[in-house]
């Protein structure tokens, strides 16, 4: 069973897991081949990912942050984890604006970024504040100074949210040993050192983020064979369905519109999560919100009961859909369910029973008792931190979980790395020609995504040569922590190339922009039967 550390004891620096999360961001050690979380000064097991501009101008994070969510809304930064190493101009962020109370604006190099206090903060700034005060923490703990980490992240996170964690800790001033997956570090902590022969499926909803991952373990060799999910997916998402409920029965009863109000907003939103982890354990519980607003004058209370039943038929979509994410992940490898031999749960949103009883529907077990959903992520990252210089130290047969390619001038995705193959790996392509006969550069744009359109993925940078380079080997060389390097061939050794931005996000919108143009010129027809492309196009660039 995992615990805290009963009585601290002074001890040599060491390496740390951390587990940054979209919610809260914990830490854990080995000691005496044991991992355990680190508690916070206060007792506490987790360390709100929360980052706040306080009214007296000081930059407070964790609990003392999180408690300004309510009263300080504009200043207060949460769900970082949701932005980070994203660019502004993505459907994505454009969506996100709308969704947090803090503003988003555009940061160095087309970057989404935040603006406390009329300061620009990038996204590894904010997450690097949260990672120092976890560092800090864990530096009194532990009383020994801390200068390495392994750090999580999800398998589903892009080469540039990788790069952007591993960013934040350097800044926060640790050596970052490893960027790992989230699950592969569950998968660690359920089986390091067990002499185990097992396929495990990790399901992973968390605050933000699903995902999912297969693993086969081997004794303490891990290998990933298939790994999917969905980052807009996540505790979040069920607590706006409540949000939603509530909002609509104060409406009809009092005719008084709550997302008028910031402040009421932030209350109800509070409190429908409270009610959703309390209907975890209950069948009933009644969202009471005395002084909510008031009506001429006139305090208005809410007071609106939910049922288990309810909130299940609130939400029921999106635990179907983590299901249909599972068997796409399955499928696409040809595995069967009923060659899981155990599933582990992380993240806290999976202790919603719908979720515990869909596992047994869907696998015909029932998942995993004995692994701590919300703290093996951390316990798993420590011990791969404490493996990584032992002589028994574990292997981790990561893979690629999603491909990565160029922009074809049709506005085409052309894929060079395919999902799912094991890292680290090299695939190599031929440069080709400039877009325009006679231009001097080539400008290859680089995007990591599963759609065939460059529009639905994420922009990773831009490879920029000169036109006599025209012909050239490329390598895309991914490492053991899922990063890219890109490789160009010379008289020498292939030289490592620096990813550039397109200059400004409006001219990477305008290169888009006449891609898709093209493109609808060609096949129009064959696009809008794909459903939806031209829609999220003209969003994207501001149409509508
Ligand atoms: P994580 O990102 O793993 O920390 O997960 C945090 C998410 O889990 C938040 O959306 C929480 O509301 C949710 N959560 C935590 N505990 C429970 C619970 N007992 N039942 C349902 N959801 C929970």
């Amino acid at each position: 069973m995992l615990a805290c550390y009963d009585a601290p004891m002074a001890e040599k620096g060491r390496v740390v897991g951390i587990d940054l999360g979209t919610t809260n961001t914990l830490v854990a050690s080995v000691k005496n081949r044991v991992p355990r979380i680190v508690p916070t000064d206060k007792g506490a097991l987790v360390l709100p990912s929360v980052v706040s501009l306080s009214p007296r101008g000081d930059l407070v994070v964790g609990g003392v942050a999180r408690d300004q969510i309510v009263t300080n809304p504009r200043n207060t930064i949460y769900g970082a984890k949701r932005l980070i190493g994203r660019k502004y101009d993505t459907k994505v962020v454009q969506a996100l604006k709308s969704y947090f109370s803090y503003e988003i604006v555009p940061g160095a190099d087309g970057d989404a970024a935040v603006s406390l206090g009329g300061r620009v903060y990038s996204l590894p700034e904010v997450s690097a504040m949260v990672l120092g005060q976890a560092k800090t923490i864990a530096e009194q703990f532990l009383q020994a100074p801390i200068t390495e980490a392994v750090i999580t992240v999800p398998a589903y996170y892009t080469d540039n949210q990788r790069q952007a964690v591993k960013q934040a800790g350097q800044l926060a001033g640790f050596v970052v040993k490893r960027i790992v997956n989230e699950p592969t570090a569950a998968a660690l902590a359920y089986g390091f050192n067990r002499g185990l022969d097992q396929r495990i499926l990790v399901y992973d909803l968390g605050g933000g983020t699903f995902d999912v991952s297969v693993l086969d373990v081997k004794n303490n060799v891990f290998e990933v064979v298939a790994t999917g999910g969905d980052t807009f997916l996540g505790g979040l998402d069920f607590d706006n369905r409540i949000i939603d409920f509530v909002v609509q029965a104060f409406l009809d009863q009092t005719k008084v519109d709550l997302t008028k109000s910031p402040i009421a907003m932030q209350r109800v939103k509070n409190a429908a999560e409270a009610a959703k982890i309390d209907l975890s354990l209950m069948q009933n519980v009644t969202i009471e919100l005395p002084y909510v607003e008031e009506r001429k004058g006139k305090p208005l209370d809410l007071r609106i009961p939910l049922a288990r039943e309810q909130l299940n038929s609130l939400t029921r979509d999106l635990v179907d859909r983590t299901f249909e994410i599972c068997d796409d992940v399955l499928t696409e490898k040809g595995i069967t369910r009923s060659s899981i031999d155990e599933v582990i749960l992380v993240g806290g949103q999976s202790r919603m029973p719908l979720v515990q009883q869909r596992i047994q529907e869907h696998f015909g077990k029932p998942a995993r008792k004995g692994v701590h959903p919300d703290e093996c992520v951390a316990l798993g990252a420590a011990l791969l931190g404490e493996s990584m210089d032992s002589p028994d130290s574990v292997l981790l047969l990561d893979a690629v979980s999603m491909p990565i390619g160029y922009g074809l001038p049709t506005g085409r995705f052309r894929k060079i790395i395919e999902k799912n193959h094991r890292v680290p790996m090299v695939k190599s392509f031929r440069v080709p020609p400039p877009q325009k006969p006679g231009a001097p550069f080539i400008e290859i744009d680089i995007f990591q995504g599963d759609s065939e359109f460059i529009v639905d993925n994420e922009y990773l940078g831009t490879v920029k040569l000169p036109a006599a380079s025209t012909g050239r080997r490329i390598d895309f060389r991914v490492d053991h922590e899922c990063l890219l390097h890109v490789f160009l061939e010379g008289a020498g050794e292939p030289a490592e190339v620096k990813l550039a931005t397109r200059d400004t996000p409006e001219l990477l919108k305008k290169a888009v922009a006449e891609a898709m143009a093209k493109r609808s010129q060609q096949d129009e027809r064959a696009a809008a039967e794909k459903g939806g492309l031209f829609s999220s196009i003209k969003r994207l660039l501001g149409g509508d």
